[in-house]
């Protein structure tokens, strides 16, 4: 069955960036979320993305108006019955999701894919919730998904090579690169592997090793990364650092993913995180310096 329709559920940061992504490679879209006002703001948010494109001069406002027209939005779950594919991006919390699939696995058709975009919660877990375990599976998009280029495809324990299959198809239409993450573990590839690289940037300042800005800079130029370290996790917000980092802690039982002292004392003093933006640029009042290791 070809894909033509593809619902996403969950209108907030990722879910419109996956609507937008879709909708600009030719799906028609079902935009799910349970209030009018996370719709609109989802529709929002799309639209504001797509704006910033047309002045920059990199589409046009008639392509932009085609975009959107493709997306129809609803508050509606039963809106997603003709669906050739699903791709859930609600709130991280498990018995939200397994609610979701188990509704969304009485809506759609057998044949069809249901895909999560959890970043850390299992694959498997979740398609317990269903009577389709083998048509279930991750797609985990980066933020903005608009403009990362990474997906990965995560297979839980019971996902088919069929779906797998399926999802890098739809990832390369996408224009995606695409990887394959052969187990259901915590933090897939990139987590795993960036989680370490914050706790130790936090050891390395602890230590009195070197500055903040220093270690940013050492990440810039000495690894040619984009962004330093302590600036990738005031994007993120300390705060999903710091529950990623304890969350693994208890998954993997060793207290090597343990969050370092100075993170943890800043989550205590409540005022760091995603909601105030504030991070390790912030903590010690000192001025922003972020525009001191600006390439
Ligand atoms: P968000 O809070 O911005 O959006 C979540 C949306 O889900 C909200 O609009 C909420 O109203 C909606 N929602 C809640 N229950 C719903 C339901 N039953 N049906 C439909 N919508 C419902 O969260 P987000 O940052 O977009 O994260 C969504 C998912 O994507 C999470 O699983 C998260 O772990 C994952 N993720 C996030 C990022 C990121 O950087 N933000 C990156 C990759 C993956």
């Amino acid at each position: 069955m070809a894909i033509k329709t593809v619902g996403v559920v969950g209108a907030g940061s990722m879910g419109a960036g996956i609507a937008n992504v879709f909708a600009l490679n030719g799906y028609n879209v079902v935009l799910r979320d349970i209030e009018e006002r996370f719709v609109q703001g989802g529709l929002d948010r799309i639209n504001k993305f797509m704006s910033k494109s047309v002045q920059k001069g990199k589409m046009t406002e008639e392509a932009k108006q085609e975009v959107l027209a493709r997306i129809t939005p609803t508050t509606d779950l039963q809106d997603l019955k003709d669906v050739d594919l699903v791709v859930e991006a609600v709130l991280e919390d498990m018995e939200l999701k397994q609610s979701v699939f188990s509704q969304l696995d009485e809506i759609v058709r057998e044949d069809v894919i249901l895909a999560t975009n959890t970043s850390s919660l299992s694959i498997t877990e979740i398609a317990a919730a269903t009577k389709r375990p083998d048509r279930i599976a991750g797609m985990h998009f980066f933020n903005p998904a608009q403009v990362m280029k990474l997906v990965e495809v995560v297979r839980g324990l019971s996902t088919s090579d069929e779906t797998v299959a399926a999802l890098k198809e739809v990832s390369a239409v996408l224009r995606k690169e695409v990887v394959e993450v052969k187990k259901d573990v915590p933090g897939f590839i990139v987590n795993r592997i960036m989680i370490p690289q914050f706790i130790e940037a936090i050891k390395v300042l602890e230590e009195g090793i070197a500055t903040k800005e220093d270690i940013d800079k050492a990440m810039r130029y000495g690894l040619n990364h984009p962004m330093g370290s302590f600036e990738l996790q005031d994007y993120a917000g300390v705060d999903i650092g710091f529950h990623v980092m304890e969350y693994f802690q208890k998954e993997f039982a060793d207290n090597r993913w343990a969050p370092p002292l100075l993170l943890k004392n800043m989550i205590r003093a409540g005022r760091f995180g995603k909601k105030t933006g504030a991070g390790f640029y912030d903590y010690n009042q000192e001025p922003a310096k972020k525009e001191a290791v600006t390439k």
